[in-house]
């Protein structure tokens, strides 16, 4: 019989829709001969319901983030690792509807996703899935470990301070070794939600209060960058990880914003940025940096896939901003154009995927 695939979207972090955007990807390139969709959505509210497949209401209308609605159902995952079921329970309808669930790809951003917590949940229900494990997850996720992991294997990062819920704001001392301008970002989110960028200090705390809104834990770095690259790392199902071609995004005079803010990413795509695919930069330094990538995939004990986003300064030193678990999915998403160039194509990239995460199962293997 075909794989069966739980793709799971939604969630209750803030990049609900962002999933639900990426989950509609995934869906319409899943290649169907081969794999059999399970859709498990999550509601805001963290309410786990049978999904929708159809397309269309995964889309982006009127400039609103579509999201997964309560609907009647409710779907459980068994903690019994001999089980690999998830249970649909309906009034009307009988239970156990998907059993014999043979992968899950969590298609799912931000914090309750991307961050180890439903990887935790899957390893309890010894059900296999797509991505980098509890540690991995949960480290890049939070952008204060993924720098400190870093710096472990030598790999710097941009300057930074942490505000933790004990500090209201930046002392004297740490706004003189940052220096405006400054990024004042949550320290686990993504989509660039509740990420201001300061150019005067009387506009700081005001950064700070918003950020907080996401993770009561916020970072607040050095402004730095000069070009904008990003890399899709992916693992093959025999182990072997690979680095992609990197990409560029330069933002256009056109955009509202100098930086790669959410809404340059998902609303105004086309006037706010330009993708060089790959990206125009000298063979030393597309080779380093792809070299960087594996190394930072390594650093953090990454599995599967991860997508690492560098800064280069200007005097040609590429940075490690940050790296995501579960990169966006959706048709102007970086890491399936990346691998397309590189010559996996989008189905093919899912098949390798979901093959990579059957081959590592869960567990210590
Ligand atoms: P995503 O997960 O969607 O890639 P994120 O929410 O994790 O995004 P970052 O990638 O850290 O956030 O930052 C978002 C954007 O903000 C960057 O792509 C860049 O344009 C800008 N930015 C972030 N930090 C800095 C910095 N220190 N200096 C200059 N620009 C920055
Ligand atoms: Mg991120
Ligand atoms: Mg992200
Ligand atoms: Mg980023």
């Amino acid at each position: 019989r075909r794989t069966r695939v739980a793709v799971v979207f939604g969630g209750r972090s803030t990049e609900h829709g962002v999933s639900c955007v990426s989950a509609r990807s995934v869906l319409t390139h899943l290649d169907s001969t081969r794999f059999e969709v399970v859709p498990v959505g999550i509601a805001p509210n963290g309410a786990w319901v049978l999904g929708t497949d159809d397309p269309k209401a995964l889309e982006i209308r009127d400039r609103s983030l579509p999201e997964v609605p309560e609907n009647g159902t409710a779907v459980v995952l068994p903690g019994d690792p001999t089980r690999r079921d998830v249970v649909l329970l309906e009034p009307g309808r009988a239970g156990d509807v998907f059993s014999g669930i043979d992968v899950v790809f969590p298609v799912l951003h931000g914090a309750f996703g991307e961050d180890g917590t439903i990887q935790g949940l899957l390893e309890m229900a010894g059900l296999p899935y797509v991505g980098p494990g509890v540690l991995a997850s949960a480290a890049s996720m939070d952008k204060e470990f993924t720098k400190k992991l870093l710096a472990a294997e030598g790999m710097p990062s941009v300057p930074y301070e942490v505000l933790r819920r004990d500090q209201a704001t930046l002392t004297e001392q740490q706004r003189e070794r940052l220096g405006l301008p400054v990024f004042v970002k949550p320290s686990r989110a993504g989509s660039s939600i509740g990420i201001s960028k300061v150019t005067d200090w009387a506009d700081l705390d005001a950064a700070i209060e918003l950020a907080r809104r996401t993770d009561p834990k916020v970072l607040v770095e050095k402004g730095c960058v000069v070009r904008e690259i990003e890399v899709g790392v992916l693992e093959f199902p025999d182990g072997r990880v690979e680095a992609s071609l990197p990409a560029e995004i330069r933002m256009l005079e056109s955009a509202a914003a100098d930086w790669y803010d959410f809404d340059s990413k998902y609303l105004d795509a086309d006037q706010a940025c330009e993708v060089d695919i790959p990206a125009k930069l000298d063979d030393e330094l597309s080779a380093r940096i792809r070299a960087m990538s594996v190394a930072a995939f390594h650093a953090l004990d990454c599995q599967g896939l991860a997508r690492v986003d560098f800064f280069v300064t200007a005097d040609g030193t590429p940075i490690i901003n940050e790296i995501n678990t579960m990169p966006g999915f959706t048709p102007i998403s970086m890491y399936p154009k990346v691998w397309a160039v590189t010559g996996v194509d989008y189905p093919t990239l899912l098949t390798t995927l979901i093959e990579t995460a059957i081959a590592r199962g869960t567990g210590l293997r």
